[in-house]
């Protein structure tokens, strides 16, 4: 938040006051005070966590955007900079973290693996984007993206956040939130959510399978 937006809240301030007292609404200082000190998770998947190493050293220096502070544990994490290759095998932990961190929380996809699969999308046990299980803020593209396109995407959240309103936001309502359901890492990955779905789709096939199986011994 600039300077001129600070001091300018909607309110005539008196000529012999100004660049003495600062008038702003509850909204902006809150979010400004938010977007500058997003701490994200200490937390790699593949190649691109090695970048993302790189933009928290001297060279790119986080420190500047207030969000030098890489947290070990979700609890005291605000962003979650999902950064690699995102294997159906460390889904469940994923979501998990996610789930761990509290609210306000931000998710970066970083990569083209982290957003849509990358080079491995057509693997058999990598999934094509983090956010088909939990909600993605920011994508930044490339693969990897250097430092410069993380801190771009970093700079994207917090204009995000300069927007939000305090009315609107998810995590100011009434009740508990809901955690996102675990998925279930068994002969393949399984999304809860899609549990009726799944069970469906095998009940059909099995019955198909049995009707096949009796025209062939007729
Ligand atoms: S996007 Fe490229 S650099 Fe990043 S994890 Fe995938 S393959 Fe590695």
């Amino acid at each position: 938040m600039n300077e001129n937006e600070m001091t300018s809240p909607g309110y005539e301030i008196p000529p012999e006051l100004r660049h003495q007292v600062t008038i702003t609404t509850l909204e902006r200082i809150y979010n400004w005070g938010r977007a500058n000190s997003l701490w994200p998770m200490m937390f790699g998947l593949a190649c691109c966590a090695i970048e993302m190493i790189a933009t928290a050293a001297s060279r790119y220096d986080l420190a500047r955007f207030g969000m030098e502070v890489m947290r070990p544990s979700p609890r005291q994490s605000d962003v979650l900079i999902v950064s690699g290759t995102v294997t159906k095998k460390m889904v469940p932990q994923i979501v998990r973290l996610y789930n761990q961190m509290a609210e306000p929380r931000y998710v970066i996809a970083m990569g083209a693996c982290a957003s849509g699969g990358g080079p491995f999308k057509e693997g058999y046990n990598v999934v094509s984007g983090i956010d088909k299980f939990i909600p993605v803020d920011v994508y930044i593209p490339g693969c990897p993206p250097t430092p410069q396109a993380l801190l771009n995407g970093l700079i994207a959240l917090q204009k995000k956040i300069k927007r939000q309103s305090l009315r609107d936001l998810p995590w100011y309502q009434k009740g508990p939130a809901e955690p996102i359901p675990v998925p279930v890492l068994g002969p393949d990955l399984m999304d809860p959510r899609k549990f009726a779905l799944i069970r469906e789709v095998t009940h059909r096939q099995a019955v198909q399978d049995q009707q096949e199986g009796e025209v062939a011994h007729e």
